[in-house]
């Protein structure tokens, strides 16, 4: 049996955060009642022309520049022709030799520490179609054409991925990016967000691509994984059993977690792309770069260096925390509140934090805990009024909206003890109470330290602080 080698490449569908349509005035908001959305443009009424919605464009030129790519001064659409009820006009408005943005490269890091370059060879603009509605009528489908129209940039990736963890990986940044530019809300569920994955596999060390599937439409990243997995390994069975892949598109279902054959791959002639004549070229000058250029955020890649570089964060907690533009707001209003606590409020937000709103199904804009309650929280751990253990029930009680770290702590009287003097005169009982110990741990059995921090700290009721009951009864138990 020979060594397999798989190769991915993502076609990432972004509907593009604009009020109206690509090419009319109706609106793109989402969960309206079916067809109270669409135009006469997006219904392809005879005698009506699209119109170019200026700020689709500057939303794909923000992308474009975010990505290192070429963009095109001058870029046209083209119809894409084919019949389907969900497409009134019978051609889909879209990009095919001239689109908007070219070349680009974007980072990833599948694994900690690890970091590659994968190509992005294009990013176009088009419109959605329709939906059909099989489940809504026993005997008939429905269509709703809310979604005629709307915004979508495609972003084409170089075939550079080598495993679904990989593609994953990619998806995320993609995902990432476009939230951090604000031109796509990334709401998977709603379909703001849909992949679909072009797998193919080959014989290790060859160099030529392999047949492809692609499969459409997968609308998590969970499933992007399993779909990806699944068909891996379903072509790697049929060339080891003398059988081909065929070239076509395949449905992943995840109930059943497979991916199905929808239909025979169509060929772009298939389509016959030809120059929409109602639309004119799309003209971009050096000044509109420049500009969307020097109104770009802080990206992600380079909040991520800055953290490494200057809060001496790891690789891995640069990388989780900048992932999302909500998490990384979130740390850094805190360490406003925080200064020099970087480490421990990585570990905190990315921990306890994280956990919490996981477990409760909250966006981190929904946090009960606020960023400057946290970090109090810190503080008081690093001024040693609380211990670790202690922060854990104060975050609880802060997270059960109890109040600050300050007030929970005064109420609960959780203040540590820190007076040496204090901690001294419990020790001193302890060992008073336990000659035998004493003997046991002068006589060499280090590990009887263990049961006379255990007995000081229940004689303070949890409450001294262990490391400094730790140092001094050692410096105690050796006299
Ligand atoms: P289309 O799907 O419209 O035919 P392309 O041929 O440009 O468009 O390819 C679409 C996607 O498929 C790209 O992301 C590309 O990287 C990927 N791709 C092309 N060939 C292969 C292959 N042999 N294996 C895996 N991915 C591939
Ligand atoms: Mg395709």
């Amino acid at each position: 049996m020979s060594e397999w080698e798989s190769v991915i490449g993502l076609e990432i569908h972004a509907q593009l955060a604009t009020r109206s349509k690509i090419f009319s005035g109706a609106a793109t908001a989402f969960g309206a009642e079916p067809n109270t959305q669409a135009c006469a443009v997006d219904l392809g009424m005879p005698g009506v022309l699209p119109v170019l919605n200026r700020e689709a464009v500057t939303m794909a030129i923000r992308f474009g520049v975010a990505i290192d790519a070429e963009i095109d001064h001058h870029s046209v659409f083209a119809r894409k022709n084919y019949f389907y009820p969900d497409l009134p006009k019978g051609y889909q408005i879209s990009q095919y030799e001239l689109p908007i943005v070219g070349k680009g490269r974007i980072f990833i890091s599948p694994a900690e520490g690890e970091r590659r370059e994968i190509g992005i060879t294009r990013a176009h603009l088009e419109e959605d179609a329709g939906k059909s509605i099989h489940d809504k009528f026993p005997e008939q489908s429905a269509i709703d054409l809310n979604r005629a129209g709307t915004p979508l940039l495609e972003i084409v990736s170089e075939p550079d991925m080598r495993s679904a963890k990989e593609a994953v990986a990619y998806a995320r940044k993609i995902h990432s990016l476009v939230r951090y530019l604000e031109i796509c809300d990334g709401n998977m569920q709603e379909g703001s967000f849909r992949c679909d994955a072009n797998v193919s596999v080959r014989p290790k060390g060859q160099e030529e691509l392999g047949t492809r599937a692609e499969i459409k439409n997968i609308n998590s990243f969970r499933f992007l994984e399993r779909a990806i997995n699944f068909e891996i390994d379903r072509q790697i069975n049929l060339i080891e059993n003398r059988e081909e892949v065929v070239q076509e598109t395949r449905l992943y279902d995840s109930e059943r977690d497979e991916t199905r054959s929808m239909r025979s791959k169509e060929e772009a002639n298939d389509y016959r792309y030809f120059p929409d004549p109602d639309l004119l070229p799309v003209a971009i000058t050096d000044e509109d770069i420049a500009a969307i250029r020097a109104a770009l955020p802080e990206l992600p890649e380079q909040k991520k260096q800055r953290y490494i570089d200057q809060l001496e964060l790891s690789d891995y907690n640069a990388e989780l925390l900048t992932a999302n533009r909500e998490t990384a707001a979130f740390f850094e209003t805190a360490l406003v509140s925080a200064p020099g606590q970087s480490a421990q409020l990585a570990n905190w937000i990315l921990g306890d934090l994280t956990g919490a709103l996981n477990k409760a199904s909250l966006e981190t804009s929904e946090s009960p805990i606020s960023p400057e309650m946290l970090a109090q929280l810190i503080s008081r751990i690093t001024d040693n009024t609380i211990s670790g253990k202690m922060a854990k029930e104060v975050f609880e009680s802060m997270w059960q909206g109890e109040g600050d770290a300050d007030a929970i702590i005064e109420r609960r009287g959780l203040k540590q003890i820190t007076d040496s003097g204090a901690i001294e005169s419990l020790i001193d009982e302890v060992i008073a109470a336990n000659a035998d110990q004493v003997e046991q741990f002068r006589a060499g059995k280090d590990k009887v330290l263990g049961f006379f921090v255990g007995q000081v700290m229940k004689q303070s009721q949890g409450k001294a602080n262990p490391g400094q009951v730790n140092a001094m009864l050692r410096e105690k138990l050796k006299t």
